[in-house]
């Protein structure tokens, strides 16, 4: 099998001005009460899932307004599940890029 093709590890922060969040979806998990961010990477391109555990309600995944406090910004690994040339033997999974989503609590709810 020969995977060459495919970007190898390096861990990068992509900018926001890639809008790296676009497309992006959040889905409630009742069962295990968190949330299930889900897109592509925008790096590699692999689908990717993060779940968050905070009482992370609203997803603004774009065009957040910056001065509304209840937006704040999670950082999200790629964790892709293809090999990726040059991944260390410590990291399970993805191509090592992260970039920021923007969450959206639910008023009231932070600490
Ligand atoms: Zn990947
Ligand atoms: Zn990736």
């Amino acid at each position: 099998m020969n995977q060459s093709t495919e970007k190898p590890y390096e861990e990068v922060n992509v900018p926001a001005a890639e809008n790296p969040a676009a497309g992006w979806s959040a889905e409630w998990d009742a069962e295990g009460k968190l949330w299930r961010l889900a897109g592509k990477c925008p790096r590699c391109a692999h689908d990717c899932v993060k779940e968050v555990f905070d009482q992370v309600v609203v997803l603004a995944l774009q065009g957040a307004p910056e001065d509304d406090p209840d937006v704040g910004t999670h950082v999200v690994q790629c964790s892709c599940s293809v090999a990726h040339p040059e991944r260390p033997d410590e990291v399970a999974n993805g191509c090592g890029a992260f970039w920021g989503i923007q969450l959206k609590h639910p008023a009231g709810s932070r600490p």
